[in-house]
C-alpha cells in the first residue's frame, strides 16, 4: 500500500482563496478591514522569518497587518502596556505575540493580557480551557489545521482511535482535545510513555508533533494508518524534515502529510482564518448596536 499523500499547500491555498472572499465581502459590506497586529520581541532569526511569513499572508489575504517590535531589552510592563492598547484599538481584530520571549517576561501574564476576543492564536487561558468544554472563542491555529486537513479529506473522526505523540500546551494537548471533541478516542503520548510503539500501533489516526526527527519507523505505525506530521526538525544538513519517516511509512499508511508542504501551511492559514472571523464578530456587533 502507498499512502495518498496530503498536500498541506494546495488545501491552504483553497482556503486562502475562500478568506480573500470574506474579506473583500467585509471591506464592501461594512467598511471593515480585518487587522492584526504582530508584536515581536528580540532579534531572533528564526521568529523574524515566522513573522515575516504572517505579515505577507496577510497581505496576499487583504488583511491589514501591524508589526510591533520591540527591543529584546524591552520590559514586561512595556509590553503589556502596547498590549493593552492594541486591546481597545477598533482597526485591530487580532493580536498575536510571537514567542519565545525573552527570559525576564513572564509569558502567561503577557498571553492573558490580550483579550479573549483578540486572541488569535488561541493561547489565552480562556480559550484553553474552552478546548475541554467545546466552548473557545479561537482554536489555537496548528492544531486548527489539522481538524482542517482531516476534513478537507474527508477522513471521519468520530469513533476512530486517535494517538497524538506529544503534549505541549500549543500543540499536542489542544489537539488531543479538538479530536475528543469530535467524538474520538484519544491518547497522548509523551517523553516519559512507556513503549511508545504499543500505542502509535492503536491509531487509526496519528499526529506526531515532537520534535524528533525519524521518532516514528513503520514498525509502530498500523497498517493503512491516517499520518499528520507536525514535527518541523532543522537537520545539520540544512535539510526540513519531519518527526516521521516519511519514506517508509508512506509505504504503510492510507494518508500522510509531507513536511515541509504539510501542516506547516495550514497553521498560518488557520491565522488568518482567525483574524478574518474576529472582523466579522466585530462587524455583526457594530450591526446590532452592541459596539460604536
Ligand atoms: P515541544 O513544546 O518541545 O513539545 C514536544 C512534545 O513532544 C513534549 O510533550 C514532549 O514530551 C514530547 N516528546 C519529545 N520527545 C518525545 C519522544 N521521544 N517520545 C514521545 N514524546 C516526545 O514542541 P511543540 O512546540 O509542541 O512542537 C512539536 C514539533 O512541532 C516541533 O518539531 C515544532 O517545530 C513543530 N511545530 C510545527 C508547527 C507547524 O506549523 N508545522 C507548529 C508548531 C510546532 P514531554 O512533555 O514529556 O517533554
Amino acid at each position: 500500500m502507498s499512502a495518498k499523500i496530503i498536500d498541506g499547500k494546495a488545501i491552504a491555498a483553497k482556503l486562502r482563496a475562500e478568506y480573500h472572499v470574506r474579506v473583500d465581502v467585509l471591506k464592501a459590506k461594512h467598511g471593515i478591514t480585518p487587522g492584526l497586529a504582530v508584536i515581536l520581541v528580540g532579534d531572533s532569526a528564526a521568529s523574524r522569518s515566522y513573522v515575516s511569513g504572517k505579515i505577507k499572508a496577510c497581505r496576499e489575504a487583504g488583511i491589514h497587518s501591524e508589526l510591533i517590535e520591540l527591543p529584546a531589552t524591552a520590559s514586561e510592563v512595556e509590553l503589556l502596556d502596547r498590549i493593552e492598547s492594541l486591546n481597545t484599538d477598533p482597526a485591530i481584530h487580532g493580536i498575536l505575540v510571537q514567542l519565545p520571549l525573552p527570559a525576564h517576561i513572564g509569558v502567561s501574564s503577557v498571553i492573558e493580557a490580550i483579550s479573549v476576543e483578540k486572541d488569535v492564536d488561541g493561547f489565552h487561558l480562556y480559550n484553553m480551557g474552552g478546548l475541554v468544554t467545546g466552548s473557545t472563542v479561537f482554536s489555537p491555529c496548528t492544531p486548527y489545521g489539522v481538524q482542517k486537513i482531516l476534513e478537507h479529506e474527508n477522513i471521519p473522526v468520530e469513533g476512530r482511535n486517535v494517538v497524538v505523540v506529544g503534549a505541549s500546551n500549543i500543540v499536542g494537548k489542544p489537539t488531543a482535545l479538538m479530536l475528543m471533541q469530535q467524538d474520538a478516542t484519544v491518547v497522548i503520548c509523551h517523553k516519559k510513555t512507556r513503549d511508545l510503539g504499543h500505542f502509535t500501533l492503536l491509531a487509526d489516526i496519528l499526529v506526531v508533533a515532537a520534535g524528533v526527527p525519524n521518532l516514528i519507523v513503520p514498525q509502530i505505525v498500523r497498517t493503512g494508518a491516517v499520518v499528520i506530521d507536525v514535527g518541523f526538525n532543522r537537520l545539520p544538513d540544512g535539510r526540513i524534515v519531519g518527526d516521521v519517516d516519511f519514506e517508509g511509512v508512506k509505504e504503510k499508511a492510507s494518508y500522510i502529510t509531507p513536511v515541509p508542504g504539510g501542516v506547516g501551511p495550514m497553521t498560518v492559514t488557520m491565522l488568518l482564518h482567525n483574524t478574518i472571523v474576529s472582523a466579522e464578530r466585530f462587524a455583526t456587533a457594530i450591526t446590532s448596536g452592541f459596539r460604536r
